[in-house]
């Protein structure tokens, strides 16, 4: 009997080059239409490019089944990749909540995630390299204010080189890091110590803050959209000292600081809120207005509409773009469409091939299959 094995080899490449658009290819077209923000003139050799990423979550031990890790770091490593290949950018700031469960972890298991997340996105340490990787913490990392393990703030210091409070001068912009998780303002030994710091670097050059929680907002209805793709969702009402630092320490940050805008993760959506004073009459505050952005989750197991912002900032200006990553229902309908047609070709291909055991005779043979073609030897 001879055999024709050709379609079954067809088949195979057919879903290898399927399988390789949608989870490489397929990322690389999806971040190649993003933009810097840069306007008609065009970006500045001096304006500094940064990409702006929050909420990774890392899966751990506990809570990550291994496929979902594998797919989850796959097509976080392959969007991250693409993105700094393309889009090539001066510094990368992870807004904290890198690591799913940093908060559980003891010392040795902390490297161990740490590792993992250096080696998926970049070491803190590389001095000299593109982009230089800067990391702020998050409750996941560390926990939240009341369950903070000081051994794991001891290791996230240790791994990522970072402090409570920190400044950094980045082509002579100023950005202020700041652990949300200790602006509780209780007066506890770790909020004492983020408040000292925050009030040694008041009325110093306007900065940028990062920080992990959003200011105080009562919920995103107060909210811009930063993008066609972005839906507001107003229905969810934040919890102060939960989802987002308190009212007073909003207003302690704001007043101490007055920063130039404020960028934050933590809720894995997506909000741009302009902060203005109420009114310039008021002498009782300094005056304020700066932009707030909330960066959405960098990871699909956070929701299918998966983002980073572009920003672009220079002496005059703070310009922002989201750049989507690809959606896991237009990968799922590439699958399905792909699916249909390799069954259609297998079914035809069925009728000409004697590699299938139930290979159609003249007896029972599908009335659209021609035998003519099938030879026994
Ligand atoms: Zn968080």
């Amino acid at each position: 009997m001879r055999c024709n094995i050709w379609p079954f080899l067809y088949f195979l490449l057919y879903a290898f080059l399927v399988f390789v658009f949608n989870e490489s290819i397929l990322f690389y077209l999806t971040i190649w239409k993003c933009e810097w923000p840069c306007g008609e003139k065009g970006c500045d050799s001096k304006d500094l490019k940064v990409f702006m990423i929050s909420d990774t979550h890392l899966l751990g031990e506990r809570l990550g089944h291994w496929l979902d890790k594998l797919k989850r770091e796959w097509q976080m490593k392959q969007s991250f990749r693409h993105a700094v290949s393309i889009h090539k950018p001066d510094v990368v700031f992870f807004l904290g909540d890198l690591l799913d469960e940093g908060k559980w972890s003891n010392s040795q298991k902390f490297s161990e995630y740490a590792n993992q997340f250096k080696n998926m996105f970049g070491d803190v340490n590389r001095a000299g390299e593109k982009p230089e990787i800067i990391v702020l913490s998050g409750n996941h990392d560390l926990g939240f204010h009341d369950y903070i393990n000081p051994e794991i703030v001891d290791s996230f210091r240790r791994e990522f080189k970072r402090s409570l409070i920190d400044e950094v001068y980045i082509k002579n912009h100023r950005f202020v890091l700041i652990t949300s998780m200790a602006l509780e303002g209780d007066g506890c030994r770790l909020c004492h110590e983020a408040e000292m710091r925050l009030k040694e670097l008041r009325n110093e050059k306007a900065p940028i803050v990062l920080q992990h929680y959003p200011l105080y907002r009562k919920s995103d209805g107060e909210c811009e959209k930063l993008d066609y793709l972005h839906e507001i969702d107003e229905e969810e009402i934040y919890r102060e000292r939960w989802d987002t630092i308190s009212k007073e320490s909003t207003e302690k940050l704001i007043d101490w600081l007055n920063p130039r805008a404020v960028f934050d993760g933590h809720s894995h959506k997506m909000c741009k809120k302009r902060w203005t004073s109420k009114s310039p009459q008021d002498s009782s505050s300094k005056d304020y207005d700066f932009y707030e952005y909330t960066v959405n989750s960098f990871s699909w197991r956070n929701g299918d509409k998966p983002a980073l912002l572009m920003v672009v900032i220079n002496e005059e200006n703070i310009l922002v773009n989201s750049c989507r990553l690809p959606s896991e229902f237009v990968q799922f309908v590439i699958y399905f469409i792909s699916g249909a047609i390799a069954c259609i070709f297998l079914i035809l291909s069925w009728c000409n091939c004697n590699l299938w055991p139930l290979r159609p005779t003249r007896k029972n043979s599908l009335p659209w299959c021609n035998n003519t073609g099938i030879k026994n030897e």
